[in-house]
């Protein structure tokens, strides 16, 4: 999984998670408890997977196109 895909998953877990908790107005506290555990489950791809191709390190909230750490282009 390269970076682009973890960006991806990540802010779709978190978009999902974030519409269970809402949801668990209607349905309940166990809902949104699940929604939290999805919306949590983002930091996953975020820790494993957003680095950058060059140096490996942690690209952070970097969106841009250039590593903050060695100045790689990233995109
Ligand atoms: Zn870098």
């Amino acid at each position: 999984m390269n970076y682009k895909d973890a960006r991806i998953l990540r802010d779709t877990l978190l978009i999902i998670g974030f519409i269970v908790i809402m949801a668990g107005y209607l349905f309940g506290f166990v809902c949104t408890i699940i929604g939290a555990v999805i919306m949590l489950s983002c930091l996953i791809p975020d820790f494993l997977y957003n680095k950058c191709p060059h140096c490996k390190k942690r690209l952070g909230r970097n969106e841009g196109i250039f590593c903050q750490h060695c100045g790689g282009r990233i995109d």
